[in-house]
């Protein structure tokens, strides 16, 4: 124990994920405490477990000396880690009536070109990071613009929040509107100069974002490889097989390629610090290529439904060994909830030969995001030295919820009414390495 800096001791009813649950619920793969206690040093998680059990191995000492917050009653979970998402789009969700091609044009494009104004920029950071707190994410893999300031001002938002984020500055050179088309070379030297200010710092990371194949020139691509090798631990966030027109769009740009997913290969970008928004229309042999590889798939739900992209069999990518987050794909996706994401993901696996079981769409929140991401040795769980990153969830936060969690026999039933009748009202506290950072709809400054 720190005399200095005494530890915080929560009680709450508390749930983790060690490891992906499976299609038939393993339980040995989660630990759930109802009266539980996480007990945290320095930020970091030191104990977990049964209440009396934690209390009973602290010392008096430190028992005497720490802050301790009451949460009993309500549900304790790992920061929600949201695996894609564009925060540039917050301002055109919901924008009606088109699929994935022509609402990047019609809709998507004005309102990232809109951010060359850098206090626009710096706005819209601030909003989407002050949202993150409030629906409970303390995570996330963010899509920033073509331009370099748009990414300063979001890991700005994000150092000041001390949120472990990873963002990167869009690289389109070709299919894309003059005003935010960049040039291998231009990209090469932005991203460069991103990489060194920001990359490690703190909480933040720095990801190379090809947008996708198609506003990409082979040229581009092959920087971004390049880029990849220039620094360690370097992420990779792009697209990857969305939606049937943009697919044969690709089957024409690279007609040299096999698929979708040999244009990545080709260029270096198939790797285990790669994470690929959606994957609704992979092959057998695409998904294998995928697994073999070690990148990850983002899945989309709210997204994909939204554009009418497809329905992405993520229990199909889980059996090939593809690792996967949940995404809210905000502006495409309908919620920055990651509940409401959830409850989305269940509905869309429903017409897919095998649905989601509740266990599982808890951990592809948590942990499984953590593991896509590569951030699993940080964060998505309570495992002892894990950055202590919770949401605290009220089972009765409206009175739908409360009545149909009343009525409910068991925790599998309470945990999946709660994702799919829950929101961001549910949200009681989000805190940060331990501190609280949100709370009561307040963020904490
Ligand atoms: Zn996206």
């Amino acid at each position: 124990m720190n005399p200095h800096n005494p530890g915080t001791l929560v009680r709450a009813s508390i749930l983790h994920f060690l490891r992906d649950p499976g299609p038939e619920p393993d339980p040995s793969a989660w630990q759930y405490f109802e009266d539980g206690a996480l007990y945290i040093e320095d930020g970091r998680v030191r104990r977990c477990g049964g209440w009396d059990e934690v209390l009973a191995a602290l010392p008096d000492m430190a028992q005497a000396a720490a802050r301790y917050l009451d949460y009993r009653g309500k549900l304790l979970v790992p920061g929600f880690i949201d695996c894609h998402v564009h925060y540039p789009q917050a301002r055109i969700m919901g924008a009606y009536g088109r699929q994935l091609l022509d609402w990047l044009a019609h809709d998507t494009f004005p309102a990232e070109m809109a951010l060359a104004d850098a206090d626009l920029a710096r706005a819209s950071a601030e909003h989407f990071a002050q949202r993150m707190l409030a629906h409970g994410t303390t995570t996330a893999s963010v899509f920033a613009t073509v331009h370099a300031h748009s990414v300063d001002a979001f890991f700005e938002a994000a150092q000041r929040r001390q949120l472990r984020v990873l963002c990167g500055k869009v690289m389109m050179d070709r299919n894309c509107p003059e005003a935010l088309r960049d040039s291998p070379e231009q990209a090469w030297e932005e991203c460069r100069a991103l990489i060194d200010r920001w990359h490690g710092k703190e909480r933040l990371r720095y990801a190379v974002t090809p947008r996708f194949a198609p506003t990409s020139s082979a040229a581009q691509l092959d920087v971004a490889g390049r880029l990849l090798e220039s620094a360690p631990d370097l992420h990779l966030q792009s697209h990857l097989s969305e939606n049937p027109g943009e697919l044969a769009w690709v089957r024409t740009l690279f007609p040299d390629c096999r698929d979708y997913t040999d244009v990545y290969r080709q260029h270096g970008l198939l790797r285990p610090s790669a994470i690929y928004g959606h994957g609704v229309h992979l092959s057998e042999g695409e998904l294998a290529v995928l697994a073999q590889s070690g990148a990850a798939l983002a899945f989309c739900p709210s997204s994909n439904r939204f554009l009418g992209s497809g329905h992405m069999d993520a229990s199909r990518a889980l059996a090939a060994g593809v690792r996967l987050g949940l995404a809210s794909d905000v502006g495409a996706g309908t919620s920055l909830s990651m509940l409401r994401t959830m409850a989305a993901a269940y509905e869309v696996s429903m017409a897919t030969p095998l649905a989601l079981n509740p266990w599982r769409l808890w951990y592809l929140a948590t942990q499984g995001g953590a593991e896509a991401l590569r951030l699993d040795e940080w964060i998505g769980n309570f495992t002892e030295g894990k950055e202590a990153d919770f949401v605290v969830l009220d089972w009765q936060a409206t009175p739908d919820l409360a009545w149909r969690i009343a009525h409910c026999d068991d925790l599998a039933e309470r945990l999946f009414a709660l994702l799919m009748l829950g929101d961001e009202r549910c949200v009681v506290a989000t805190h940060i390495l331990g501190q609280a950072a949100f709370v009561s709809g307040q963020e904490r400054r």
